[in-house]
């Protein structure tokens, strides 16, 4: 074992021991009870002071990122350690809190009407494997600005990391005034834990953030549920595109926690006439390995797919470990592993969060944007555009109806990385929400006062 896989090994330890009463309990039912009531407690309080509380999870994000990203990467072997410190920040400077809750007024003969912004009180938050950590900052941030408190399923292979961002979290906003287990989580997540949380009663809320199984199963419930499911977003680039810059912005993109984010490149779409040059300059840029032969995409293949699904041990590795496990050594510089492949090839149609990055040939524009419908199997989530022609733009935008849609740059300045808006991590496509912040956690209820306060 290296000596930082001792060091991360040894701070689990430390980190798990001081976690008991911070918000973790044995059964489910304990911990919607605890939340129930922690949360009829954190209302009382000022929206002042959901700011101070929100903020504590902002720098805990921060003030952990890099033991957090170190025990996501050890337990999960999935993604980076510095991308997802990126992640960490992003979330502390990027995710809404209240100044999300506008209120409406309405005004007339017969007085003022308030549209105002309340909680739903206890909400189920489901998390994934892929991004354990960062999740559970954001949908804490949002929920809890919204006045809600939360309990977490996270997914039970992130066991460790999840229940310890929690254990941090709960450390944290009870330091700056919150009630103990405002946030909760049972110790051993399951998927039966996951039930009992679905449909028990004092669950107002329910967020699922990863794969379509999940999504649909909250979708089913019977209660008010967000639903942020899977994506496979393409690529596209046309004749009219700045070539270079679009060569290097598909491989940071696609290669950010190789390749894990649901927002991240998974296949390219390039209009023949460019398309040669668009290799080259991924070739030129020396971050793509090239796999130029039928028999070793056979090898991959076999290797990275079980059926139609990625095969979870290579879910989120580097290209490094996977040329490896096929003999090939490339350079440590190498961030995706691209190729030529048809349209109808496995590693285009399926998502595999993993830097392998399929090429695809199309006649022209209008080729491109058909595929790149097809491709995005009407999931409504990212799509990637690199054009000049703002025709081309709109008509690819209005035609895949993806909840983001970027132009000219990497997938992430879709989450505010180089690109304007804010951020989330639960990016609901299927149930409309879009990039999710405190608004979406919350009841909009309308309060009437008749015969007053109109000044018109
Ligand atoms: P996953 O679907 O395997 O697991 C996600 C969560 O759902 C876990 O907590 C898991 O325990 C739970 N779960 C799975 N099946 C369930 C079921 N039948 N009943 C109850 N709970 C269930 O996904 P993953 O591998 O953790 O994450 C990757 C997937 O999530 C990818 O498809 C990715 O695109 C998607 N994702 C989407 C977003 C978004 O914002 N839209 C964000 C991150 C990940």
């Amino acid at each position: 074992m290296t000596e930082i896989n001792q060091l991360v090994q040894e701070v689990m330890a430390k980190l798990t021991a001081k976690s008991a009463g911070c918000g973790i309990f044995s059964g489910m039912d304990e911990a919607i009870e605890a939340c129930s009531r922690a949360q009829k407690e954190y209302v009382k309080l000022t929206l002042s002071d959901r700011k101070r509380i929100t903020g504590a999870i902002r720098e805990a994000a921060v003030k952990n990122a890099e033991i957090l990203s170190q025990m996501a990467v050890e337990e999960t072997k999935m993604g980076n350690v510095p991308d997802k410190i990126t992640k960490h920040h992003l979330v502390a400077e990027k995710t809404p809190g209240i100044e999300d809750l506008n209120a409406e007024a309405l005004t007339g003969d017969s007085g003022l009407t308030l549209l105002e912004l309340s909680p739903f009180g206890v909400i189920g938050a489901i998390t994934p494997t892929t991004n354990p950590t960062v999740t559970l900052f954001c949908n804490s941030i949002g929920m809890l600005a919204a006045g809600n408190g939360v309990v977490f399923s996270p997914h039970p292979t992130a066991k460790n990391v999840s229940l310890k961002t929690i254990a941090l979290i709960n450390e944290a906003i009870r330091a700056a005034g919150a009630p103990a287990n405002l946030i909760t989580c049972v110790e051993n997540p399951s998927l039966d834990a996951t039930n009992v949380m679905i449909s028990h009663p004092k669950v107002n809320m329910l967020v699922a953030t990863g794969g379509p199984a999940v999504v649909k199963v909250v979708l089913s419930s019977g209660k008010k549920a967000i639903g942020a499911g899977a994506g496979n977003p393409p690529a596209v680039v046309d004749e009219s595109a700045n070539i270079e810059k679009a060569a290097l912005d598909i491989i940071k993109g696609c290669s950010f926690d190789n390749n894990l984010p649901c927002i991240a490149e998974k296949e390219v779409l390039v209009v023949e006439q460019v398309a040669d040059y668009l290799v080259y300059c991924m070739k030129g840029s020396g971050l793509a390995h090239f796999v130029e032969d039928a028999q070793t995409v056979e090898r991959l293949v076999a290797l990275l797919l079980e059926g139609r699904n990625p095969n979870k041990k290579f879910v989120g590795r580097s290209a490094q470990v996977i040329m490896n496990e096929i003999g090939i050594k490339i350079d440590d510089k190498i961030k995706v592993i691209a190729m030529e492949t048809p349209f109808e090839h496995p590693f285009v149609q399926n998502e595999l969060m993993m830097p392998v990055l399929p090429i695809v040939r199309v006649k022209d524009f209008e080729d491109a944007k058909e595929k790149a419908v097809k491709v995005e199997h009407g999931f409504r989530h990212t799509a990637i555009m690199h054009s000049r022609n703002i025709e081309h733009l709109s008509a690819l935008a209005k035609a895949i109806q993806t909840t983001i849609f970027v132009k000219n740059a990497p997938s992430y300045a879709g989450i505010g990385v180089g690109g304007e808006g804010h951020t989330t991590f639960t990016i609901a496509g299927p149930t409309g929400e879009g990039l999710t912040s405190a608004r979406n956690f919350a009841r909009r209820r309308r309060c009437v006062l008749v015969d007053g306060f109109n000044i018109k």
